[in-house]
Parts: C-alpha cells; sequence; structure tokens
C-alpha cells in the first residue's frame, strides 16, 4: 500500500489546547467534531447519538447544555460512554446561565472536556462581565479548557452598535458588512483577553468566529488568524441542507484549510427529517482526505461513465466497493493499521481505466461499450491478470481484500 505523505502547506502557528484526550492546534492533525441534536436531558438518545457519531470519525463531541435537567445528565452519558468504550471527549455547549448550571453542577462541570461559552449570550448585559467571569473561574477551577465561539446570529449587539457609531462618526466610514466583520473578530478577541486577564491559560483558550456567508467566513477567519494565535475552530454556521451545505462548508473550510487556518473543524449540515447525523461528519473528513490533510478511509476512484459504459456492471462495482469499504472500517481499521491509505480505481473502460488504475494501489477497468468482456486488474501499478465472466465483481473484491491483508 502506498504510503501516505500528509500535505506539508505552512500552517498558521496556534498554541496548542489539550481537550480530553484529544490535542487541537500546535502540530496536531486538523481535528474532526460535531454536535449532538438529541435532548441531553434525554441520556439514552444521547449515548446513542454520540455513540454514532465517535464511530463515524467524529473526535469530539458537542451536546447542548441549556437547563438543570440536561446538566445532571451529562456525568450519567460520559459513564455510559466510557463504559461502553466510547471516549470521545464531550464539551458542553452553554448560553445565558452557563455560569449558574456549571456552579449547581460540579459533576457535570467535571464530566465536560470543554465549555463552549457564546459571548453574545453569556447573560443580561448589566451581569455579562460577572458571569463570563463565573465560567472562566469555573473552567479554571476544574483545569478545563474553553471555546469562545462568536456567531453572528447572536453577535454581541452593544459592541456592534459601538463600532457602527465610530465608524459614522468616522471621516471614511467603511461599509457597514465590514464593520459586522470587524464586531465578529473584536467580541472574541475582546473575550479571551478578558479570559486570559482572569488567569486563564493561552493554551486553555480557543477561538471560533462562525457566520452563515461563504465569502464573510473566509474573510473574518482570514484576519481572525492574522491577529492572534489562539487555536481556531472553523465552521461555517447554518450551512443548510443537502448539496448546497456540503458545497458552502468545503468552500469556505477549504480555502481557509489551503492558507493554514484551522485546527479543528465541524460541517453543520442540516439533516433531513429522521436522517443521519453521522453524515457531517462523513463530509467533514472527506473534505479534508481530499485535499491530502488527513487519512481516514481507503478512497476509491471512479470515472463518471459516459456513453462507452452501457452496462451497469461498473457502477455496481464502484459503489459495491465503496459500501464495502464503509461497513468494513471500523474492522479493518483494528485489524489492518494504515488500511486508512488504501486507493482503489474502479473505471468505465479502457480509455483511462489503465492509466487512473496505475496511480492507484489496486484497480480495474471494466469492459465498455464494444470492448472484449475482460477487466484488467493492477496491482502497485502493475497489471497482474485479466478477470473475466460473470463474477468479474465478486473476484474483484475479493482481490481488494487479498490485497489489505497482505
Ligand atoms: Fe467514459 Fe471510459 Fe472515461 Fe469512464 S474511463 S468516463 S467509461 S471514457
Amino acid at each position: 500500500m502506498s504510503e501516505y505523505v500528509p500535505m506539508r502547506l505552512p500552517r498558521r502557528r496556534s498554541v496548542a489546547v489539550q481537550v480530553g484526550s484529544v490535542m487541537v492546534g500546535g502540530d496536531a492533525p486538523v481535528v474532526v467534531q460535531s454536535m449532538t441534536n438529541t435532548d441531553t436531558a434525554d441520556a439514552d438518545a444521547t449515548v446513542a447519538q454520540v455513540a454514532a457519531l465517535a464511530r463515524a470519525g467524529s473526535e469530539l463531541v458537542r451536546i447542548t447544555v441549556d437547563r438543570d435537567e440536561s446538566a445532571a445528565a451529562v456525568p450519567r452519558i460520559r459513564e455510559r460512554l466510557d463504559r461502553i468504550g466510547v471516549n470521545v471527549p464531550l464539551i458542553g455547549d452553554f448560553h445565558y446561565i452557563g455560569h449558574k448550571l456549571l456552579a449547581d453542577h460540579p459533576a457535570c462541570a467535571e464530566a465536560l472536556a470543554k465549555y463552549r461559552i457564546n459571548p453574545g449570550n453569556v447573560g443580561f448585559k448589566a451581569k455579562r462581565d460577572t458571569q463570563f467571569s463565573q465560567i472562566i473561574d469555573i473552567a479554571q477551577k476544574y483545569d478545563k479548557p474553553v471555546r469562545i465561539g462568536v456567531n453572528w446570529g447572536s453577535l454581541d449587539q452593544e459592541l456592534l452598535t459601538k463600532l457602527m457609531d465610530e465608524n459614522a462618526a468616522s471621516p471614511n466610514p467603511i461599509a457597514a458588512s465590514a464593520v459586522m466583520r470587524e464586531a465578529i473578530i473584536q467580541s472574541g478577541l475582546l473575550s479571551a483577553e478578558r479570559a486570559e486577564s482572569l488567569g486563564m491559560a493561552r493554551n486553555k483558550i480557543i477561538l471560533s468566529a462562525k457566520v452563515s456567508n461563504v465569502q464573510d467566513l473566509i474573510a473574518v477567519y482570514a484576519d481572525l488568524a492574522a491577529r492572534c494565535d489562539y487555536a481556531l475552530h472553523l465552521g461555517l454556521t447554518e450551512a443548510g441542507m443537502g448539496t448546497k451545505g456540503i458545497v458552502a462548508s468545503a468552500a469556505s473550510m477549504g480555502i481557509l484549510l489551503q492558507q493554514g487556518i484551522g485546527d479543528t473543524i465541524r460541517v453543520s449540515l442540516t439533516p433531513e427529517p429522521g436522517g443521519d447525523r453521522s453524515k457531517e461528519v462523513q463530509v467533514a473528513q472527506e473534505l479534508l482526505q481530499v485535499m491530502g490533510f488527513r487519512a481516514f478511509v481507503p478512497v476509491v476512484a471512479a470515472c463518471p461513465g459516459c456513453g462507452r459504459t452501457t452496462s451497469t456492471v461498473f457502477q455496481e462495482l464502484a459503489s459495491d466497493i465503496q459500501e464495502h469499504i464503509r461497513v468494513s472500517m471500523p474492522v479493518w481499521r483494528e485489524q489492518y493499521p494504515g488500511v486508512e491509505n488504501l486507493n482503489v480505481a474502479v473505471m468505465g473502460c479502457i480509455v483511462n481505466g489503465p492509466g487512473e488504475s496505475k496511480f492507484a494501489d489496486i484497480g480495474i477497468s471494466l469492459p465498455g461499450t464494444g470492448e472484449s468482456p475482460s477487466a484488467p486488474v493492477f496491482i502497485d501499478g502493475e497489471k497482474v491478470m485479466t478477470l473475466r465472466g460473470p463474477s468479474i465483481a465478486e473476484d474483484f473484491k475479493a482481490m481488494v481484500l487479498g490485497y489489505i491483508e497482505q
């Protein structure tokens, strides 16, 4: 199997933050994270979803902690996850009353690996500073890092108004959208500064500044990255459903990652009703893998097919192999270390088939229309045999497994 060589593009230097067993920032690879959509007070449902997300490859999982019942459930959720061998660190997502929930539920404060604080939602204006300080104090008491997570949907309105007023009074006012971006950045930086002034170490702080517009996200993070060395969590908020959410997330985060910006990512997809929450983990992994930053699962390269592929054998085999890999990965990962680096090619005919197959670890070029019903197979760049007959697909699947086992 070809050895995977991760891309060594220059990466922005950030301060590494230990989140439970997972390192974020510094020299650590970009971490994939996700968030549950269960009611955290429902421990059964939350344990099941956290486990599913972790098994799909989420390296950190965030859960909502919005009231006493959910805070009380957190230690039970942690305990049950540990019992079934799911050790993924849990992050508590707090808004409005985080200071109170953490103070009233010490077991919750202890069980979480990180606290997410939204500076725009720390509490009512008059008490905001005190409540923010309380959360930072508790984080220090339990030795937990925090993510100061700004979201433009809940931006600190006081700060925004102040910057808008200053801009209006300026002899050279800038566009309102630029003031909004500045407010998002300042909200994060000022809160981080305040946390440090309260004694929190830099290696306990992660920042994020999420917006829902692709160009704004790129501009905000590029600016934020240049103005600090805190580890950064990337995410396009409210990315949306289906292909739109995937494309928007990949476009925005792909550009930032290519610039070396981002230490952990979340792809926030709105699931179809009853849809699989793990999809966002899969998309985040695929984004990092197609960009060459990390390897998670074997890659199946397949051509799109065209008028030369009138039979469905080629599409069926490509999708069969992909599914076979997806289902087998939990076991393969244990049994065959490095299997995630495997490259398989399933090509529709001899036009590009042999060439592409030679670049894969193992590849097959199925017969197109007018070609003899034979399928050359390439291993490590060499043609090793030609498969014929009705069992080409099954034979090739067996060869892929044989290759992995070797
Ligand atoms: Fe068409 Fe063959 Fe190219 Fe596939 S490899 S797209 S079947 S010409």
